[in-house]
């Protein structure tokens, strides 16, 4: 007999332990968590490249129940917010349920046991009542197919899979790669090579990172005074909101907001630098937030050092030695890194292969119809399942914000088959259609269709040109759209 689990979560990164937190608040204690990865942390266990920091302020960037008063900064390293997923998952006794070194391939709904079959790579087969995937949006890197990139003889690094070894001293590198990953590692890589070219295909905004150091007199204010924090969370939070809803989500209304932005970005651009020819290569062509901008003091100043270089004509292949570039320009290099980001839509969507009721193939079914979860959560004809990281499921700029309404969504939905003694819940097909032409109606109204996004790039919009990945909504309005949906849509049994 496989191992009988009342639920699988696939993911052990923010997303998994959050769900896992969630479920032992409900009474679960017989549950796995499955990772691929030896630790836990998902993108924060992953990345570790030089200069990594979070661009969300951390006090809005943690667990709503969980303030972390010991932050360093308020954008903290990527080595902070690793240690803060620690802490968190042994504070809520959640390592001992995680399987580590377990990729999971596949999971099927056995409609005759009312239980997911969940297969993962060394052949085992595990049952659970109830499936939770947590497999994150940024979570399978792509490596570009460049002609001649095989032929490379030098080193070759991929930013989620950084060496640390790797001492940059003296060497030349190539950087492919522009976006908040690049806008990070750039200034890092530039201190210390004899040269750094830059292949940028698409500009990316940046703008005015405002940084602070908390003092040990804050931290400790933080600690005794919760609500101290809670009130610096809260103007944190109230700042990316409004970013979002004025900027993204009612951009019909207020355009000017977005050009401000833009506006800042362009005035930073021409305080750090002096070069008429190379601000225009580094100016995006397109609106403010229709592809993720970034914060950064050091971006744009790393290439006003003599060592650095924009290549931003495209590259037309790679050889053993060097990269050749659409203007015919060789730059010789011995590293290669790889800051070209994940594969969101054709890799993640979903991650591993889902088959529900009647055999419907999850993967196969949003690519035929269109890319759609109610509430970023649920889908029809895939009982028993939560799929965290599914179209519409990321709100706003702060993947927590995302984490709390589903928290919240579970509770109540969990809830609800606790008090009647249910053990199936699935989402009717009307629920899920009238909720998707909600999503529809609200993105017409925002920057992601009447903005001038078309040459963006952004992983924000489908392969079919559809912005599918933002719930067009305020943390507000889906936190309370998650405490009170319509029970009625879901059949509970
Ligand atoms: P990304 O935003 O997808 O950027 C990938 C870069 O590689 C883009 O500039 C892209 O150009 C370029 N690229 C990809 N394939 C290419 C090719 N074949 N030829 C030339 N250029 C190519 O990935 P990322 O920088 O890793 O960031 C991903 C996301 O991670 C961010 O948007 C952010 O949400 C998150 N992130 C967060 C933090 C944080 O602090 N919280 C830090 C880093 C990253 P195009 O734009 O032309 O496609």
């Amino acid at each position: 007999m496989p191992t009988q689990y009342d639920a699988i979560i696939v993911g052990a990164g923010f997303g998994g332990i959050g769900a896992a937190i969630e479920l032992k608040r409900l009474g679960f204690d017989n549950f796995a968590i499955l990772d691929r990865e030896d630790d836990l942390g998902g993108t924060w266990y992953v990345n570790h490249y030089p200069g990594l920091t979070v661009d969300v302020p951390t006090t809005t960037y943690s667990y709503f129940f969980e303030p972390n008063p010991n932050w360093d900064r308020l954008f903290s390293t990527g080595a902070e917010i690793k240690q803060y997923a620690d802490n968190v998952a042994d504070k809520y006794d959640v390592r001992r349920h995680i399987r580590f070194n377990t990729t999971v391939e596949s999971a099927r709904w056995d409609e005759e046991d009312n239980v997911w079959r969940v297969t993962v790579a060394d052949g085992d087969t595990l049952a659970a009542r109830y499936l939770i995937t947590a497999t994150g949006f940024l979570s399978q890197p792509r490596t570009p197919e460049i002609p001649g990139i095989d032929t490379f003889e030098g080193k070759i690094v991929h930013t989620a899979a950084w060496d640390d070894s790797y001492d940059a001293t003296n060497r030349k590198i190539g950087i492919i790669g522009t976006g908040a990953t690049a806008v990070q590692l750039i200034p890092e890589l530039a201190r210390d090579a004899a040269d750094l070219t830059v292949y940028q295909r698409t500009a990316i905004y940046v703008v005015p990172k405002f940084d602070i150091k908390f003092s040990a007199r804050a931290k400790r204010l933080f600690a005794r005074v919760p609500l101290s924090q809670r009130i610096i969370r809260a103007v944190t939070d109230f700042v990316y909101e409004v970013l979002v809803d004025w900027g993204i989500l009612h951009y019909s209304r207020f355009p000017l907001g977005n050009r401000a932005a833009a506006y800042l970005s362009k005035v930073w651009r021409f305080a750090v630098i002096r070069d008429k020819e190379l601000r225009r290569k580094l100016t995006p062509d397109y609106a403010f937030g229709c592809k993720r901008p970034t914060f950064s003091n050091k971006f744009y100043r790393a290439f006003t050092r003599p060592n650095v270089y924009l290549q931003s004509s495209g590259i037309d292949h790679i050889e053993a030695d060097g990269i050749v570039a659409n203007d015919g320009t060789k730059s010789v290099i011995d590293t290669l890194v790889l800051a070209t980001g994940f594969d969101l839509w054709e890799a993640n969507f979903p991650a591993i292969e889902v088959i529900g009721r009647d055999g419907r193939n999850l993967g196969k079914w949003w690519r035929e119809t269109r890319f759609q979860a109610y509430q970023g959560v649920s889908v029809p004809y895939f009982p028993n399942f939560l799929s965290l990281a599914s179209p519409y499921a990321f709100l706003g700029l702060n993947f927590f914000n995302s984490m709390e309404y589903q928290m919240r969504h579970m509770d109540r939905l969990f809830g609800e088959l606790k008090q009647r003694g249910a053990t199936t819940f699935e989402i009717t097909e009307e629920a899920n259609s009238r909720y998707l032409d909600e999503m529809t109606e609200l993105l017409g109204t925002s920057l992601f269709t009447l903005g001038n996004c078309a040459t963006a790039r952004s992983y924000y919009f489908n392969p079919s040109g559809e912005a599918t990945l933002l719930r067009p909504m305020t943390t507000h309005e889906a936190l309370r759209e998650a405490s009170t949906y319509p029970l009625s849509d879901y059949h509970i049994s």
